[in-house]
């Protein structure tokens, strides 16, 4: 048997078929071509189902709001024309499928659900996925299971307030660890100091001198993961999880960015428990959100 998995973005799709087992069997990507219209979007999906050997069912990743009672994605700023489609049927319909056995969840979510399955998580009961990329999402994985709450949101660390009164956020409030720990929030930082020098805001050249020398680069490194760590701080004090996986493009700097995470966690949380706490890259890099969203069809 194979689960197909779809990661659906606002410029490309990428899809692959696993085994129940875990076996990688293919993979597969289009370009979204939004401006194609949605009809466009769903049918691209179910050619690519199609192509992966999709077998009565599909899983669907995307990055917005999930309403799983409806089937639909309630808001998604990234793709408008997809909002409030009814995206269960049409791809029912189109694939001949069950609409039970076409699940859709949060792309950040089910990235968690990657990672916890067959990557970095593995084995863990309880892990926080946190992506830094334009901005900073998360995915909840709880004794062993996706935890998504009542609105399909938990796990979205990025909105954690770790400087009141900083910079406005795109969410309305202000000094949300995304404003400090996100990718472009670190380019942007390394921009102010001119770093790395000659190429400020290189974040690749920037993570490579910090590994190098103890330099301003790991300075700001350490300053960067400690505004991470504090946001993480409060998962530590809430729910006691001890895992945190770092994805997104940003993550290829957790070796750099895990000391100053480790010592904000440190810095406002307390007890025993901080002993066990880790920091530790995601594995699994642009295949975690198709992984994901096949995950449920795996049991
Ligand atoms: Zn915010």
């Amino acid at each position: 048997m194979r689960c197909v998995g779809i990661d659906l973005g606002g410029t490309a799709i990428k899809a692959g078929a696993v085994t129940p087992a875990g076996e990688i069997l293919a993979r597969g990507s289009r370009a979204t071509g939004l401006e194609k219209g949605a009809a466009h979007v769903l049918d691209t999906i179910a050619e690519l189902a199609r192509e992966l050997g999709a077998q009565g069912g599909l899983g669907l990743g995307v990055p917005g709001l999930v309403d799983h009672a409806r089937g639909r994605i309630e808001s998604c700023p990234n793709l408008k024309v997809m909002e409030r489609l009814p995206l269960r049927e049409e791809l029912a319909r189109r694939l001949s499928f069950d609409p039970a056995r076409i699940v859709l969840e949060n792309d950040a979510n089910a990235a968690a659900a990657g990672e916890h399955w067959l990557g970095t998580g593995r084995g863990e009961r309880d892990l926080l996925l946190v992506t830094l990329g334009t901005g900073v999402g998360g995915g909840l994985i709880l004794d062993g299971k996706l935890y998504v709450g009542r609105g399909g949101m938990a796990g979205e660390i990025g909105h954690v307030v770790v400087e009141p009164g900083g910079r406005a956020c795109g969410c309305g409030a202000k000094g949300c660890v995304e404003t400090l720990a996100s990718a472009t929030a670190a380019a942007r930082r390394a921009r102010e100091l001119g770093l790395p020098r000659g190429n400020p805001g290189d974040l690749v050249e920037l993570a490579r001198l910090a590994r190098a020398s103890d330099g301003p680069e790991r300075e700001l490194l350490l300053a960067v993961g400690r505004d991470l760590g504090y946001a993480l701080a409060t998962v530590v004090s809430l729910l006691d999880v001890r895992t945190f996986v770092i994805g997104g493009g940003f993550g290829a700097a957790t070796d750099v960015l895990a000391p100053g995470v480790l010592a904000g966690i440190r810095a406002r949380s307390y007890g025993e428990r901080l002993a066990d706490v880790r920091g530790r890259p995601a594995l699994l890099g642009a295949d975690a959100g198709w992984i994901g969203a096949a995950a449920p069809l795996a049991r």
